[in-house]
């Protein structure tokens, strides 16, 4: 019957998750991907709002397993932040975002900011900040064109500490910005102590916009805060005009979304900039 048919799939679901998180759990499946070379690195173009031109890019990471495809990495950071891989895959990710800034220097294309994608326990690691310094040293790039993405709850969790390595990464001229803000706890009071430069609202408050009166207030009170402390604000997801004509009339700075682009692979990137980029 149709019940039972649903019942099976939902009892081959729960198992196909139980043992493909059994799998990753074991690390083996994360380590030897990171020994493989099975990430690569995806961009999202980040939009200025006023003339719609690519000023930016977020980096973001895609797994492609030899057997179980590409795995979305909502999936697996979580399970690599337990078993501590994120460490080095961490560093991967910045020293492969660092280099590609390089390669598009050589390649003389126009100056775009990266965006890089910081977990917690990454961010707690006492030798971050001279990770990242080696890996600018390395790769010889403009710091101000590396971002850092911090999540409020990152943030929060050793206030001090947090307040100390911002300047560290501020003296090296690394841009900071707060991801998914507005979903986390993080008090007002600490947002001016944080030396950061962006707020990025989470995509949760950009869905309803023009239809849920609450997610306009909250967006539109959110731009009108970051302006006071003089922080740019970054809208993520926006998917349709009636979004984005809205963040321009409450003169959100960025945008990013489906409405022009979805994470692309370096060579689609690279390609779209050329018919997209302000050059
Ligand atoms: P995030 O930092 O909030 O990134 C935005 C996510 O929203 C991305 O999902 C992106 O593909 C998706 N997105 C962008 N525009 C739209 C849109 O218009 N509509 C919809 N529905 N979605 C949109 P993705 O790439 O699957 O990444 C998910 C999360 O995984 C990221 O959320 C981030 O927290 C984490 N992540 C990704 N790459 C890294 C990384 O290198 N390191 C760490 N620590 N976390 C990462
Ligand atoms: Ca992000
Ligand atoms: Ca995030
Ligand atoms: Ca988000």
């Amino acid at each position: 019957s149709k019940a039972n048919a649903h019942n099976g799939y939902r009892v081959y679901e729960e198992v196909m998750s139980e043992g493909f998180n059994a799998y990753l759990t074991l690390g083996g499946g994360l380590r030897k991907a990171i020994e493989e070379g099975q990430f690569e690195l995806y961009y999202q173009p980040k939009v200025r709002s006023l003339d719609e031109q690519t000023v930016g890019a977020e980096a973001l990471i895609r797994w492609h397993h030899p057997e179980w495809g590409m795995i979305a990495p909502d999936k697996f950071i979580p399970i690599a932040e337990e078993s501590g891989l994120i460490l080095p895959l961490g560093e991967w990710v910045i020293r492969r975002a660092c280099q590609q800034l390089k390669i598009w220097q050589e390649q003389g294309l126009a100056p775009i900011s990266l965006s890089v994608n910081l977990s917690g326990r990454q961010f707690l690691q006492p030798n971050l900040v001279d990770v990242v310094q080696q890996i600018l040293d390395e790769t010889d790039i403009n710091p101000k064109l590396l971002e850092l993405e911090l999540t409020e709850s990152m943030l929060m969790s050793d206030v001090h500490g947090t307040i100390k390595k911002l300047h560290d990464f501020r003296e090296m001229g690394v841009s900071l910005s707060i991801d998914d803000f507005g979903t986390g706890y993080s008090s007002l009071a600490y947002l001016k102590k944080f030396p950061i430069q962006a707020l990025k609202i989470d995509r949760s408050f950009i869905q309803d916009l023009g239809i849920d009166g609450e997610d306009d207030a909250i967006v539109k009170a959110t731009i009108a805060m970051a302006q006071s402390l003089n922080l740019k604000v970054i809208a993520e997801g926006v998917e349709n005009r009636q979004q984005m004509s809205l963040l321009t009339d409450y003169q959100c700075q960025e945008v990013q979304g489906y409405l022009f682009a979805k994470p692309m692979s370096c060579t689609d990137f690279e390609v779209y900039l050329e018919k997209f980029s302000n050059s």
